[in-house]
C-alpha cells in the first residue's frame, strides 16, 4: 500500500552535456513506469529546469537538493516552492546532512522548510540520521527521535501520505559502508514507530527511504525489507547502469 521510491540526489555534479548523457541513457533504460514505484532525480538548481524538459514524457520525476522556507522576497540566494512548482519539480530533498553539518541547518529550520513544501504542494523528501559516534555511542534512536520530533512539532496533523522520509546513516554516506539490510531495517522499524506521534495511518502510509551507499548489487536486499520503502542515493545515481539497476531492484 505505501509507494517505494528511488531518488537520485546528484549533489553538486553535472554540466548540460552530462545531465543529457545521464538522462538519455536513463530514458533508454527506464522506458515505461512501473506501478508503485516512483522514479525521481534531483539536480543542482541551475539544471531543473532543463532536466523537468528533458524528461517530459518518461517516467522520471525531478525534485530540488534543497528549499527556502520563504515565499518570496528579500532572501537572496533562496529558491521558493512556488518556483520550484512553476517550473514543475515534484520533490524537494530537506535537511540532507551535507547542508546540517557543513551549512548549519538546524533541525527547526529543516522544519520550516518541510511545512513550506507542504503548503506549496511539493513532496518534501525529509532526510534524517545519526553519526558514525552517535551510533557507536548508542545514540541512534535518540538522535533520530529529537529530528523526527521538530518536524512533527511543525505539523501537528500530517496527512498520510503527504511526506517523505530519508533515513541516511551519515557514516554510510559516500563511504562504500551501506548499512546491512537487517541493521537498517532494524532502524526502519524504530522510525515508523516514532511517526505513530503523527497517527496510526500517517506511520503506515509513510515512505521511508534508506541512503548510503546504496548500488545495484545491494538495493535489492535493502527493498525486500519489510519498512524500506526504496532509497536515496547519492554517487550511484549519477551512473546509468547502476540508477537504473537500483530501480529494477525495486519491488
Ligand atoms: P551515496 O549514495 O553516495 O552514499 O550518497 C547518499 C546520499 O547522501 C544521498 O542523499
Amino acid at each position: 500500500m505505501r509507494k517505494t521510491y528511488v531518488i537520485g540526489n546528484w549533489k553538486m555534479n553535472g554540466s548540460k552535456a552530462a545531465n543529457k548523457a545521464l538522462l538519455d541513457g536513463l530514458k533508454a533504460a527506464v522506458p515505461a513506469a512501473r506501478a508503485g514505484v516512483e522514479i525521481a532525480v534531483c539536480p543542482t538548481f541551475v539544471y531543473l529546469d532543463s532536466v523537468v524538459a528533458q524528461v517530459a514524457g518518461s517516467p522520471i520525476g525531478v525534485g530540488s537538493q534543497d528549499v527556502s522556507e520563504y515565499d518570496k522576497g528579500a532572501y537572496t540566494g533562496e529558491v521558493p516552492v512556488s518556483q520550484l512548482k512553476d517550473i514543475g519539480a515534484t520533490y524537494a530533498i530537506i535537511g540532507h546532512s551535507e547542508r546540517r553539518s557543513l551549512f548549519g541547518e538546524t533541525d527547526e529550520w529543516v522544519a520550516k522548510k518541510t511545512v513550506a513544501a507542504l503548503a506549496g504542494g511539493l513532496v518534501p523528501v525529509v532526510c534524517i540520521g545519526e553519526l558514525e559516534a552517535e551510533r557507536e555511542g548508542g545514540l541512534t534512536e535518540k538522535v533520530l527521535a529529537t529530528q523526527l520530533d521538530a518536524v512533527l512539532a511543525a505539523i501537528p496533523a500530517p496527512v498520510p501520505g503527504s511526506i517523505v522520509i530519508a533515513y541516511e546513516p551519515v557514516w554510510a554516506i559516500g563511504t562504500g559502508k551501506s548499512a546491512t539490510p537487517e541493521m537498517a531495517q532494524e532502524t526502519h522499524a524504530f522510525i515508523r514507530n516514532y511517526l505513530k506521534k503523527g497517527g496510526e495511518e500517517f506511520a503506515a502510509k509513510t515512505a521511508i527511504l534508506y541512503g548510503g551507499s546504496v548500488k545495484a548489487n545491494n538495493a535489492a536486499g535493502l527493498f525486500a525489507k519489510a519498512d524500506i520503502d526504496g532509497g536515496l542515493v547519492g554517487g550511484a545515481s549519477l551512473i546509468v547502469e547502476e540508477f537504473a539497476g537500483i530501480y529494477n531492484a525495486a519491488a
